[in-house]
C-alpha cells in the first residue's frame, strides 16, 4: 500500500489498515449481491452506537458466528443459539442486537419474496442509479435514508434507523460519498450526471 494515495479522511483517523482497505476496496463499490447486502447490513445494525473500526475488527468473529451470514440459517435461529451467541465473547453481545439479526433476516427473507432479490428491493428507491456527492460536505442523514428507513420499519427491520441506513446505503455503493481530493473520487462520473 503506497503511503503517497490520498483518501477521503476517516480513513486517516486511525493508523488500522483494516479501515484503509475498507476504503479502498469496498466502501462505495455498488453491491448487487444478495449476501453482501445482507452481510453488510447485519454489520450496520450492529454498527448502531458502536465505532465502525469495532465492527470491522471483529467482522471476521461475526461471520463465524453467524453462518457466514446466510440469511435463511439466521432467520430460523432459536433461543439456544441466541444464548450461545450471548457468550461469544469475539462479537457485540448485544441481545437486543442480536435478536434483531433474527428479525431482520426473516424480514430480508420476505423482501426476497415480493420482489424477487433483495437487491431489486434497495436499488428501486434510486431506480437502479449510483448518488453520487455533489460537494465534500458531511451528512449522517438524508431524504433518501429517511424514506427507506422508513419502509423498512414498517416491514419489521430493527435498529436501521435514518443514520445507520445512510451509512448503509454508502457501504452498499448506492451513495457515493469519496470526496474530491480522494483517490476514489470518480469525478466523470459526478460531472456525467
Ligand atoms: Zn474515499
Amino acid at each position: 500500500m503506497s503511503e503517497n494515495i490520498i483518501r477521503c479522511n476517516w480513513p486517516n483517523l486511525n493508523k488500522s489498515q483494516i479501515y484503509t482497505q475498507y476504503h479502498d476496496n469496498e466502501w462505495g463499490v455498488a453491491s448487487y449481491d444478495d449476501s453482501y447486502l445482507f452481510e453488510m447490513f447485519v454489520l450496520e445494525s450492529f454498527h448502531c452506537g458502536l465505532s465502525w473500526l469495532i465492527i470491522l475488527k471483529k467482522r471476521e468473529a461475526f461471520k463465524i458466528a453467524f453462518d457466514n451470514f446466510d440469511y435463511n440459517k439466521i432467520a430460523n435461529y432459536d433461543e439456544n443459539k441466541v444464548l450461545q451467541l450471548l457468550d461469544n465473547s469475539d462479537i457485540v453481545r448485544s441481545k437486543a442486537k442480536i435478536n434483531a439479526t433474527i428479525t431482520n433476516a426473516q424480514a430480508f427473507i420476505k423482501i426476497i419474496n415480493e420482489y424477487g432479490s433483495f437487491c431489486n428491493y434497495i436499488w428501486g428507491f434510486t431506480n437502479n442509479q449510483v448518488i453520487y456527492a455533489k460537494s465534500d460536505e458531511f451528512y449522517s442523514k438524508n431524504e433518501l435514508s429517511d424514506k427507506i428507513a422508513l419502509d423498512l420499519k414498517k416491514r419489521g427491520f430493527k435498529f436501521m434507523g435514518s443514520v445507520t441506513t445512510y451509512s448503509y446505503l454508502e457501504a452498499i455503493g448506492i451513495l457515493n460519498n469519496h470526496t474530491s481530493m480522494c483517490f476514489k473520487y470518480d469525478k466523470h462520473k459526478v460531472e456525467g450526471k
